[in-house]
């Protein structure tokens, strides 16, 4: 079958000129293409917005202060304390527990106060979720669902002003971004196999990891 013409996207830009506006922009660029009224519109938000003003200069002070000094653990804390969020929300996989006890730790002694939510809060089995018992791991034996809804509402009940995801299943994450009250920024994003750096996937997707590519796998 023939394959589908990519659509053109920022993936297809040989030269990303949008980053410096040391090169040309191609051909069907998102940033030619704008509408300078929505642009402005957005600039604006980072301005006046006061959440939006406040995580984004604290992001790129994080970014411009420390490149490549401090590690992400460290980093969550430079961009909390420069944003001026004190009370840390931490929703964890139970697979990660003693992680996410260490990070706890590691946030309090830099004066944070931390509150961590397990993803199995609430102990309701799968099933009762309307999960398919074919889809557990273990048929016989009480399997509590991931609850990540939970997670952000009994987050959001501690006034949690910063939430940091440790190590949530893929889906489970999404659900508990688009539940968060608070801003959302991740420690550890799960993969089970590649001990929790997904990315080297892709880094060895030329090699190892062509497998990747393989049509029939789908
Ligand atoms: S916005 Fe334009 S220049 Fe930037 S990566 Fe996308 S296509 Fe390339």
């Amino acid at each position: 079958m023939a394959k589908q013409k990519r659509k053109f996207s920022c993936s297809e830009c040989g030269t990303l000129n949008c980053s410096k506006l040391t090169a040309t922009f191609p051909e069907g660029c998102l940033t030619t293409g704008l509408d300078p009224e929505e642009l402005e519109e957005v600039v604006e938000l980072y301005r006046s917005n006061p959440l939006v003003n406040k995580i984004s200069c604290s992001a790129a002070e994080v970014e411009g202060t420390y490149y490549g000094k401090l590690t992400r653990v460290e980093e969550i804390a430079a961009f909390a304390r420069l944003a001026g969020f004190k009370r840390i929300g931490i929703a964890s996989c139970v697979g990660l527990a003693n992680e996410a006890r260490t990070f706890v730790r590691f946030l309090e002694s830099q004066g944070f106060e931390p509150f961590s939510v397990l993803c199995k809060v609430g102990g309701v089995e799968k099933t009762e979720a309307g999960i398919p018992r074919e889809h557990k791991i273990k048929q016989d034996t009480h399997e509590s669902i991931c609850n990540p809804i939970l997670q952000a509402r009994l987050l959001a009940r501690q006034k949690t002003e910063l939430n940091v995801v440790v190590g949530l299943c893929v889906g489970h994450d999404s659900l508990f971004i688009a539940n968060s009250k608070a801003p959302v920024t991740y420690l550890v994003v799960k993969d089970r196999v590649l001990a929790h750096n997904p990315v080297g996937a892709l880094y060895t997707g030329g090699s190892y990891y062509k497998k990747l590519f393989d049509e029939n796998k789908r």
